[in-house]
């Protein structure tokens, strides 16, 4: 069969319609670019927020409009709403997400004889650029309580992927030829917890650097109080990417109580404290929530001045989501839509400007540079990367340099990006 795969929301969701498209392959179907020329569609949905619910229903829609192919949806807005993604038009099936493991299997199946043999390499979609990173799903669900999360609803009790499973999918993710391996989850910092045998993410990190060197390990979100003192050893390993996007949520006590959040205020910039001792230049970036119930304009200040003192390396913004089923959804005192627009412009004012502060901290240093995207220029290439702790790269080079790593001087640091000149070798 042609299938055609798509997908909303985060690297979760990214990594397993990879996972899903490279089982299609593995069981002989053709992998087309486009709806129109597919028989199949998988749209792997997002219910995050709001506005990821509709982005949802579009893609549902633009694939039907693209052409007569039966349209599979699975993903958290399919599990949290089966009724609503049931009504769209050419879906013929709902898959949730406990189910969709099994997805390519119990829907596709095998075709006739003469499918080719199990992919080795993960390479990418068609019609997509290839890519110099992986992302590579190593947990999924979540046992923390936030009132404001609907992922925990769509995605249940957190669960470990195993090992050898993670390694299989590293080890294909490699073999495609991506320099950059990034380990995705909604709680990250629980693996290995049900599954006494497999020991924590930080023996999963050791393990991985110490039997791939990958060029780059990367990290996806963190909630802060799953790091502790021994996640300090990966921090200085080679190839580990000095990162770490932990979100906040709010700065102010009282906000993060009614959310759930099992830290404090204090207990965050304790924690920033204790990492930047370990690793002085790393980047931390986190997510902020405006507007949920009840915050009162003296928490969102108490909020605003915490954030502006944690010289944080970026961070998202996002406005509080109503998200059915939620416990934030029986809360008073919901924040007029205005106020929470001109509270998070203001937070992501703050944010802003400590993004620039950090990015500016590395003019005259050298970073190694992967780059992801080249740009023929009238004989040479503008190309365009990340440094292991996320500045965005720009500089000129001779030769396509797409998804190649180099060390680079870097300049002045402008408002979306830092201005290098590759250094000698890697040109
Ligand atoms: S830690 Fe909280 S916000 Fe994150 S997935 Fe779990 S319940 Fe949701």
């Amino acid at each position: 069969m042609k299938v055609y795969f798509d997908t909303i929301g985060c690297r979760l969701n990214q990594s397993e319609i990879e996972k899903m498209a490279s089982q299609a392959r593995a069981n002989g179907h053709e992998l087309v670019a486009r709806a129109a020329q597919a028989d199949v569609v998988i749209i792997n949905t997002c219910a995050v927020t709001l506005a990821a619910s509709s982005d949802s229903r579009m893609k549902i829609r633009q694939a039907a409009r693209a052409g007569r192919a039966r349209i599979i949806a699975t993903g958290c807005y399919a599990t949290i709403a089966p009724e609503e993604v049931g009504k769209l038009p050419q879906v013929s099936d709902i898959i949730c997400n406990q189910e969709k493991d099994n997805l390519i299997q119990g829907i596709l199946g095998k075709p006739a004889a003469g499918g080719e043999p199990a992919a080795s390499a993960r390479v990418p979609l068609p019609g997509r650029q290839h890519r110099t990173r992986a992302f590579i799903k190593v947990q999924d669900g979540c046992d923390n309580f936030c009132t404001f999360c609907i992922t925990r609803i769509a995605r249940g009790r957190s669960v470990s992927q195993p090992k050898e499973e993670i390694y299989r999918d590293i080890g294909a993710a490699l073999k495609g030829g991506v320099k950059e391996i990034v380990l995705t989850g909604v709680n990250l910092g629980s693996w290995g917890r049900d599954k006494a045998s497999s020991g924590t993410l930080v023996d999963l990190i050791k393990g991985i650097i110490a039997d791939f060197s990958p060029s780059r390990l990367r990290l996806s979100s963190l909630e802060p109080w799953d790091i502790d003192e021994n996640f300090l050893e990966v921090l200085t390993l080679p190839g580990f990417c000095r990162h770490l996007h932990l979100p906040l949520q709010s700065g102010s006590q009282g906000v993060l109580q009614r959310m759930g959040r099992r830290n404090t205020p204090q207990d965050f910039l304790n924690l920033l404290e204790m990492i930047r001792k370990a690793a002085p230049d790393i980047a931390i970036t986190t997510d902020i929530m405006v507007g949920f119930p009840g915050e009162t304009e003296a928490e969102f200040e108490e909020g605003l001045e915490f954030v502006r003192s944690l010289n944080l390396a970026g961070g998202h913004v996002f406005n509080f989501s109503l998200r059915p089923g939620t416990p934030a959804e029986r809360f008073p005192d919901r924040i007029p839509p205005a106020v929470r627009k001109e509270r998070s412009e203001r937070m992501r004012a703050v944010v802003e400007s400590s993004r620039l502060a950090y990015h500016s901290g590395f003019s005259g240093k050298v970073a190694q540079v992967l780059w992801e995207q080249a740009i023929a220029d009238n004989g040479i290439w503008q190309v365009e990367g990340l440094t292991d702790n996320y500045l965005r790269i720009r500089a000129e080079a001779e030769t396509n340099l797409q998804n190649e790593l180099s060390d680079v001087l870097l300049l002045e640091s402008r408002s979306s990006f830092v201005a290098g000149k590759i250094l000698p070798g890697k040109k």
